[in-house]
């Protein structure tokens, strides 16, 4: 396949950067076809394994080489090893298991590369001659950065490109209920399913899914993402009571099965697919036209990953996404331009760029603007003013310093400050309401 403009850019950077360092990591949003662009890669290459971590990615990648007539072999349980391909479909897996039997390629390709750090990946990062890491998110899951495994980053054009260019379908994100969000606890690298337990039991979120599902997107193909693999298959109940043919896919079933599951959404016979995360990766359903948020993740990985699913292109689609968690309040909307490098999370400014406005006439959320895309209500710019301090982040809650200085003025007499200043536990309330007490004068 003849490669976009883009594409040959990319190709020609990442060639550069491997004949430099012999290893390089591609950062590349779903849309932009790094599967394709590494097989024009490939062409050139003496040998290479593709190495993968779920069978169901295997696909794409067969589907490619298949197209591009590249010869290629497998590395994967229940597949014979055949010397003598050009190319290896690895599973990273079965691979760490031969290593020391199988003839090292000239180039290793991981896909899915944030997931190096695991230890399957201990002994295929150090093999072959030249090594090439292709991730749409080029962090590990505890926020470090790939520099240990490749000294360079070549990027590929952002989403919002990729939108504009109609490689992606364009969205529209409304967050209409809320869980509270002080209850979620971290446990490894996501929250605990207990913390979000806890959450959705103070709230009203479980029968509000459907209600939002068919204001906003009645009858569209949907995947809903749950925290766990009962609320999955609760939720896909909810949805069948409310004549919505769904059904729920849970991790321990087989591949197979969930390519029947898959199918069926395909083929319209299944509208809405709930899962924790067994559709994140690699379930790439152009009818895909609505993802909804029932899990609040503190991964960015996952929530990129996610939102991905429903962005895939079709001429005339908009993805609805539906965040009943306030998932974009930690990691914004899913075309967010992020400065990835290196050295992780540490180095990148997590919060920075995180602008998101929220209507709160119909909960539409979108880049700041002085009114609501969707519903064209003026935005109140109220609680959220970030301000950039010396490379810190304040984040000043306007309307409540307001209300603090409200309170001030209403304490007239010295004694009323000072009381004021014990109120709100200052070290020296004294000496804080004498500092007022002089100013007003
Ligand atoms: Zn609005």
């Amino acid at each position: 396949m003849k490669l976009t403009p883009d594409q040959v850019e990319v190709k020609s950077e990442l060639r550069e950067a491997l004949i430099k360092h012999r290893a390089a990591i591609l950062e590349a949003s779903t849309g932009f076809g790094k599967t394709t662009l590494t097989a024009e890669i490939l062409k050139t290459t003496q040998s290479a394994w593709f190495v993968v971590h779920r069978k169901r990615l295997f696909k794409d990648v067969e589907r490619t080489l298949e197209r591009e007539g590249i010869d290629y072999g497998y590395i994967a349980a229940g597949r014979p090893y055949v010397a003598g391909h050009k190319v290896y479909i690895c599973m990273a897996r079965t691979l760490a298991n031969r290593i020391d039997d199988i003839p090292e390629p000239h180039l290793v390709v991981i896909d899915e590369a944030h997931n190096v750090a695991a230890k399957t990946y201990d002994k295929i990062v150090t093999k072959g001659n030249f090594r090439l890491l292709l991730t749409a998110t080029p962090e590990r899951s505890d926020g470090r950065g790939l520099g240990e495994y490749a000294p360079v980053m070549v990027s590929a054009p952002p989403m919002t490109w990729l939108i504009e260019n109609k490689r992606l379908s364009p969205f529209r994100y409304f967050a209409p209920s809320n869980i509270d969000r002080k209850d979620l606890k971290k446990q490894g690298a996501d929250f605990s399913n207990s913390s979000v337990d806890d959450a959705f039991q103070k709230s009203t979120i479980h029968g509000d899914c459907i209600e939002h599902y068919k204001k906003h997107a009645d009858g569209v193909t949907a995947l809903v993402f749950c925290h766990s693999i009962k609320a999955a298959q609760e939720t896909a109940e909810q949805f069948i009571a409310a004549g919505i043919p769904a059904a729920s896919l849970e991790s321990s079933i087989g591949d197979d099965e969930g390519d029947e599951v898959c199918e069926a959404l395909a083929a319209g016979n299944l509208q809405v697919v709930t899962s924790v995360n067994m559709v994140l990766e690699g379930y790439d359903l152009p009818a895909i036209g609505c993802v909804i948020w029932k899990r609040p993740t503190d991964s960015l990985i996952v929530s990129k990953q996610g939102n991905g699913r429903g962005l895939r292109y079709i001429e005339g689609k908009t993805c609805i996404i539906l965040d009943l968690v306030g998932n974009y309040t930690r990691h914004g909307l899913p075309d967010r331009v992020i400065d990835w490098n290196l050295e992780g999370k540490k180095k990148r400014d997590t919060e920075a760029n995180i602008a998101v406005r929220e209507c709160k006439v119909c909960q539409a959320c979108f880049s700041p603007a002085p009114e609501c895309p969707e519903c064209g209500a003026p935005v109140v710019v109220e609680e959220r003013v970030i301000k950039q301090t010396k490379g810190e982040l304040a984040e000043i809650k306007q309307h409540e310093m307001q209300e603090r200085k409200k309170e001030r003025g209403k304490a007239q007499t010295l004694d009323q400050l000072v009381q004021l200043g014990k109120d709100r536990g200052y070290k020296n309330p004294k000496f804080w309401a004498l500092k007022v007490y002089k100013g007003r004068k």
